[in-house]
Parts: C-alpha cells; sequence; structure tokens
C-alpha cells in the first residue's frame, strides 16, 4: 500500500489507542483511497491525510437537567465539526449512554465523506451525549433538550453547523432543541437543524429517507445485477426509524422484510411486515423499545430470543440497520455461509473492518457500505436546508424524486470510481473515492490549514 497512507494510518493508531471506532473508520477509509493518494503525490506534500483525520474542532460542553424527582443530573454533550471543506458542519446528535469521543469522532468522519457522495454542499460532523433517554419523561427530554441548546447555540447556524437526529434523537428532541435555539437567538433561522416538524420547516420524507434510499441503492445494485426487487425477502437488524423505512418501502415495491432483530431477539415472519404490522411496529415501539417479542405475540410468529437473524437462509438480502460492529467475524462467517448474494449495510459502520473485508471477498456476494446506502438521510436533510432558505416547500412527491434521483447518482459516481481505478464492481471502495475526491480537491484548494 501507499507509504504515505500506511504512516498516517500508523500514526493515527498510535495516537488513538484509546478511541477503536475512530481508528476502525480511519483504516477502512485511507485504505480504500490508497490508489488516489498513489496518483496524487501532492497530497502527501500537502500532508492531506493527517489534515483530514483531523477534527477541525471537536468540543465537549456541560449538560445540566433535574429529574421529575427534583434530582439534578449531569452528562457530558458533545460536538465534532469535522471537517468544513465542502459546507457548513452537517450530521446529526446521538443521545445514547454508550457515546464516547470515539463513537462522535468515527461518526463525524464517516459523516465527512457521506455528505460528500450526496452531491449537496454539506461538510461533515457529529454530536451527542451520554444522557439514557430510556424511561425519561417528556418534561425530562424537553429539559435535557433546552439544557443542551443553551449550551451550543453559540457554536451552530444555518451557515455554520446543521446539527439533526440519530440514535435517541427525532422528531420530538428536535423540536424541542429547536424552540430553544430561537428563544435564545431570538431569529427565525430554522435552517439550523433539520428532521424539524413539517409544521415549522420540516422536509416531507425526512423521518423515512435513510429507509427509502436505503432500498432505492438496492434496486440499483439489483439492477446492475440484471434482478429486481420484487419477491425479495430481506433480513434486518433494528427496527427504528430507518429499520421502519425500509420495511415499508420494500412492501411498496413488493419485497418483504421477513426477518428482523431487536435488543431482545428476532423475530421471523415469513409473510413479512406488510399492511397494518408497519403501523403495529410503531406502536410498540412507542410502548418499550427494547422489546420486539410483543409482534410474535400479536402475530403468532417465531421469536428467537437473545439472536440476531445473521445466518438465516431463507433470505435475499441482508441489510444490518441497528448500531456500529453488529456483525463482527463470527457473524460474517454465518452470513456467508448462508449463500445469500447481497449484503447492504445500512446503518453507520455496522461491520468490523476484518468482517467486510472478508465478505467483500466473498465471490458469491455484493457488498455495499453504509456511507452511501444509509446517505438518503442526510441528503434529505440537504434538501430540508435548500426549502429553509428559499422559504419554499417541497411536496413529498419532490422530495422522493429528488432522493431517488441523489441514490441513483451516488451508485453510479460509486460504480465509476471503482472502475477508473480498475477495481470492477467494488461499492466499497467505489464510495470511498467518489466521496473522498471532493472533500480532497477542495481542501487542496483552499490552502493549508
Ligand atoms: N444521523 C444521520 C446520519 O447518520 C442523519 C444526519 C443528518 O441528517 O444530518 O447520516
Amino acid at each position: 500500500m501507499n507509504a504515505y497512507v500506511q504512516s498516517v494510518i500508523e500514526n493515527v493508531r498510535k495516537k488513538h489507542g484509546n478511541e477503536p471506532e475512530f481508528v476502525q473508520t480511519v483504516e477502512e477509509v485511507l485504505t480504500s483511497v490508497a490508489p488516489m493518494v498513489d496518483k496524487h503525490p501532492e497530497y502527501e506534500k500537502a500532508d492531506l491525510l493527517n489534515r483530514m483525520v483531523e477534527p477541525e474542532r471537536m468540543f465537549t460542553f456541560r449538560v445540566v437537567w433535574t429529574d421529575d424527582n427534583g434530582q439534578t443530573h449531569t452528562n457530558i454533550g458533545y460536538r465534532c465539526q469535522f471537517n468544513g471543506a465542502i459546507g457548513p458542519y452537517k450530521g446529526g446528535l446521538r443521545f445514547q449512554p454508550n457515546v464516547t469521543p470515539s463513537i462522535i469522532k468515527f461518526l463525524g468522519f464517516e459523516q465527512t465523506f457521506k455528505n460528500s457522495l450526496t452531491g449537496l454542499p454539506m461538510g461533515g460532523g457529529k454530536g451527542g451525549s451520554d444522557f439514557d433517554p430510556a424511561g425519561k419523561s417528556d418534561a425530562e427530554i424537553m429539559r435535557f433538550c433546552q439544557s443542551f441548546m443553551s449550551a451550543l447555540y453559540r457554536y451552530i447556524g444555518p451557515d455554520i453547523d446543521v446539527p439533526a437526529g440519530d440514535m435517541g434523537v427525532g422528531g420530538r428532541e428536535i423540536g424541542y432543541l429547536y424552540g430553544q435555539y430561537r428563544r435564545l437567538k431570538g431569529v427565525w433561522e430554522n435552517g439550523v437543524l433539520t428532521g424539524k416538524g413539517f409544521s415549522y420547516g420540516g422536509s416531507l420524507i425526512r423521518p423515512e429517507a435513510t429507509g427509502y434510499g436505503a432500498i432505492y441503492y438496492l434496486q440499483e445494485v439489483l439492477a446492475h445485477e440484471g434482478d429486481t426487487i420484487e419477491g425479495k425477502r430481506i433480513a434486518i437488524s433494528g427496527y427504528g426509524n430507518v429499520g421502519w423505512g425500509i420495511m415499508k418501502k420494500a412492501a411498496e415495491l413488493g419485497a418483504k422484510v421477513t426477518y428482523f432483530a431487536g435488543p431482545d431477539g428476532y423475530i421471523h415472519d415469513p409473510d413479512g411486515v406488510v399492511g397494518e404490522k408497519l403501523d403495529y411496529i410503531l406502536e410498540m415501539r412507542a410502548k418499550d423499545p427494547m422489546h420486539c417479542k410483543p409482534y410474535a405475540d400479536k402475530y403468532g410468529v417465531e421469536f428467537v430470543p437473545g439472536e440476531k437473524c445473521w445466518g438465516v437462509k431463507d433470505v435475499d438480502v441482508y441489510m444490518p440497520a441497528a448500531t456500529q460492529n453488529d456483525v463482527r467475524m463470527e457473524q460474517a462467517e454465518k452470513i456467508a455461509a448462508s449463500g445469500v448474494k447481497y449484503y447492504i449495510e445500512v446503518a453507520n459502520m455496522p461491520t468490523t473492518n476484518d468482517a467486510l473485508d472478508f465478505l467483500r471477498g466473498q465471490k458469491h456476494m455484493i457488498v455495499a457500505p453504509s456511507k452511501a446506502v444509509n446517505a438518503g438521510g442526510v441528503a434529505v436533510s440537504g434538501l430540508e436546508m435548500s426549502q429553509n432558505s428559499e422559504r419554499l416547500v417541497w411536496t413529498a412527491e419532490e422530495v422522493d424524486e429528488k432522493l431517488k434521483g441523489i441514490m441513483k447518482v451516488i451508485h453510479q459516481m460509486s460504480v465509476d470510481a471503482a472502475e477508473e481505478y480498475g477495481l470492477g464492481y467494488d461499492l466499497v471502495a467505489g464510495a470511498n473515492l467518489a466521496g473522498f475526491k471532493k472533500v480532497a480537491e477542495a481542501m487542496m484548494e483552499q490552502g493549508i490549514f
């Protein structure tokens, strides 16, 4: 491999040994872009890669809130403004007790290349808190969000940094965050956040966009293989916002999600999650996000406790859509042995690097990377920003058409980039190369800093 790339990876391993997720994503991206760095010796002279793996800015802040019993709690807030070369920093907020600097940084790094792939002018950012939303009352969530925004509002803005949702942050949280921003700033700047409710500038389709986009991307892959989505059986992990969007769009297009896994085990529904079952998923999740077993009880289907559905044979597509490092070597071996052809990542970095390399090496398989597959979410966030700055509203059909077009272009750009470097139909390398290219060019043209 290119010696400069290797030295940067070594450097990151040495400096960030205590940030395993961040090291993992740097290794994955830089290994993929090595052939481009080979062709551009000027990158080393400008030390482009060491600059790229260092966030432009990352900070923590104190978030203090009082629970319903009057007890005060203190959490850590984070914002990582990773790369602003091609647009305002853009990326979600994750509220989850396991949030660490490493998680925020890996997500911010991934986001930089993902956002670049969308073709829209958005830099990379990410943030969040180690706050655990589970079991909190609505009033507690509101007070937490207000406190979080009181600490963050000075550092964001429609042309500075535009947060959105991620795990633990949905429409309700964005509403409270925006309310507090507006109150503190005294100005109507709704382009400061995306994923807003429709009544105050949210985009139609945004809640479903990541899942819909993933299915549109899958359609591109299938078309490349001379295949279609009709009749396809899909196994997913996760049935949150993203998983639900996958279930819904798959059903609309004549495919079906026949397996889905949650924190307590997995469900096998041979008839698929279709029709009113889609509504039931929402209901079940709202009541208790940690258990999917009630679905099996209600519809009389199989529930396997404590397991993930990796390795089941009677499906055509796997889509890990839960969280990072969901699929490790052990699961990857089962997936490869199942004979399934399509492994379509959806969650951010759902596969460990060794497992991903192993799956990419399987001749019978096609592997698609999350930074391309899930980019539809942030792409529609970009469309929300456009609507806000132009003070207009697009119909659901308009947004959906644009989303479809963007997913098509992302797939094609990845195909073209991989082909340019003689890599064949390598969607993982292609997405990294294509996403990296624009950021690299912008940084080179903007001078050394
Ligand atoms: N958190 C989502 C992601 O991982 C969405 C980010 C956004 O819309 O800014 O891409």
